[in-house]
């Protein structure tokens, strides 16, 4: 069934509507024209007819007017319509058609040499008039031509007869030729929706049909394709960080529960309470941060974590995580250093989501280099960037595993990474803050000799 809002049946009515408003003005057009063309072989008519008159009457000169209504007369017999007047405007001859139509029309006044047209007659009998000033021999005589206006209209009524016939026919030629084109030309379109209709997220992998065409379809397939690949890839990566979410909360669920259960097995010493109470407490607080993580990253993910930032010196927080990190580091044997290379370290930023920055990266440093390593926090700024960055001496990561480090919960080692105490999403956390900063942050690495991570802010002087 023909939807009425649907785009065919507009453009069928568009087409429609064009055509007819070109149709109506071609034919008011032509029927002016051919008016005017027959009006103006009618006064071409009434010129010879007029010149005729005249070199008629020179004949007779120079006889007299009783000539002249002797010759009218002869000429009225064939029926034609003349009126001589004298100068002064007075009926002189007249030929018996005229008279019988209610004629003699009144010459205008002022006439000169010219041939002046115009029309007359009755209502029933519609005249086009020509009149002339002569002069033959002695006298000045004003010499009238008449010819029925209706004489072509049999031939305008025919030609009207012809545009009212054949207008409704084009019109509706019309609209099954916008139909039908309609149909053509949007055939594409139902194509790609049926394609797309077909796909839903059980079968998101498929595409789109592209035709080799190289036109607007072709371009709109393409980027439905396009648009189909993100949402896929998107798809992907949710259902990917779900599954690791679910994993990620089911290990401390699990050790919580293995610890409670043992604790209630049977009587247990208070030693061996206190110790289950404490591995319980810990998976709790492991459990904690990694949901807090989560809602964090489900936050960016939603584009509400919009934070305020403000002009500040840098300087002061790296003293300060320096610091922390010395405080840290004593327990491992690994010594922190921190260079300045500027007075000043002037960003705009928002404090508290530098610090967990620098923590982030701070604390996967010191988690993962070896005792008797060492860890250097630098900070330098040139006219355009505010540069600061964390090193360590740790086992480095290798050129494969570089590209995933800032994947949600990708680590090289997981084990290794469980029992220091992370959760996977450090480093996401720490470029999901480096992105609302508008920085960048990126990474230097080789197995064997250390990482350099790397935070490069906009410097606000610039
Ligand atoms: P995690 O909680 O596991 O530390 P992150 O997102 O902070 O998670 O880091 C992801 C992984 O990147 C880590 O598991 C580790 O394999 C690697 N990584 C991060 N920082 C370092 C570093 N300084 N030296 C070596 N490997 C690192």
């Amino acid at each position: 069934m023909l939807n009425v809002r649907s785009l065919r049946l507009r453009l069928a009515v568009w087409y429609f509507c064009t055509v007819a408003a070109i149709c109506a003005l071609a034919a008011t057009g032509y029927w002016f024209s051919i008016r005017s063309e027959l009006n103006r072989a009618l006064d071409q008519g009434l010129r010879y007819r007029l010149i005729g008159l005249r070199e008629f009457l020179e004949d007779v000169e120079p006889g007299g007017d009783r000539e002249i209504t002797s010759r009218l007369n002869e000429i009225s017999q064939l029926g034609e319509l003349y009126q001589v007047f004298d100068a002064d405007g007075a009926l002189i001859a007249q030929s018996r058609g005229l008279a019988r139509h209610g004629v003699p029309q009144r010459p205008p006044r002022e006439l000169g040499l010219e041939i002046r047209y115009g029309a007359g007659g009755t209502a029933d009998f519609p005249l086009r008039l020509a009149w002339q000033k002569v002069r033959i021999g002695s006298h000045a005589l004003i010499l009238g031509v008449a010819d029925p206006q209706r004489k072509f209209e049999g031939v305008l009524r025919a030609f009207t007869t012809v545009l009212l016939l054949s207008t409704p026919l084009i019109l509706a030629l019309a609209t099954a030729c916008g139909l039908w084109l309609g149909r053509r030309a949007l055939a594409p379109v139902a194509r790609i929706t049926d394609d797309a209709r077909a796909i839903t997220e059980t079968n998101l992998s498929a595409r789109l049909a592209v035709p080799d065409s190289r036109d607007e379809m072709q371009q709109l397939s393409e980027t439905l394709n396009d648009m189909l690949e993100r949402i896929e890839q998107s798809f992907t990566r949710t259902r990917q960080f779900t599954a690791d979410a679910s994993h990620e909360l089911r290990a401390p669920m699990t050790l919580i529960y293995t610890a409670a259960q043992y604790s209630l097995r049977r009587e247990r010493s208070r030693e061996e309470l206190a110790d289950s109470m404490q591995k319980i407490l810990r998976e709790s607080q492991r459990t904690t941060a990694l949901i807090d993580d989560l809602l964090l990253l489900a936050r960016g993910d939603a584009g509400r974590e919009s934070v305020a930032l403000t002009g500040m010196d840098a300087a002061p927080l790296l003293r300060e995580a320096a610091e922390q990190a010395t405080a840290m580091a004593a327990a491992k044997d690994i010594s922190v250093s921190l260079q300045l290379e500027a007075d000043a370290l002037p960003v705009c930023a928002n404090e508290a989501q530098l610090r967990r920055l620098l923590l982030i990266l701070i604390d996967n440093a010191l988690k993962y280099t070896p005792a008797g390593g060492r860890v250097t926090v630098r900070g330098s700024a040139n006219s355009t960037d505010v540069t600061i960055s964390v090193a360590d001496t740790g086992p480095g990561i290798s050129a494969d595993d570089l590209p995933h480090v800032f994947e949600r919960f990708w680590r090289a080692d997981k084990v290794r990474s469980r029992e220091a105490g992370g959760t996977g999403l450090g480093l996401t956390i720490a470029k999901q803050i480096a992105d609302l900063h508008a920085a960048h942050l990126g990474v230097q690495s080789e197995i064997g000799r250390g990482s350099v991570f790397t935070v490069r802010l906009p410097n606000p002087a610039r």
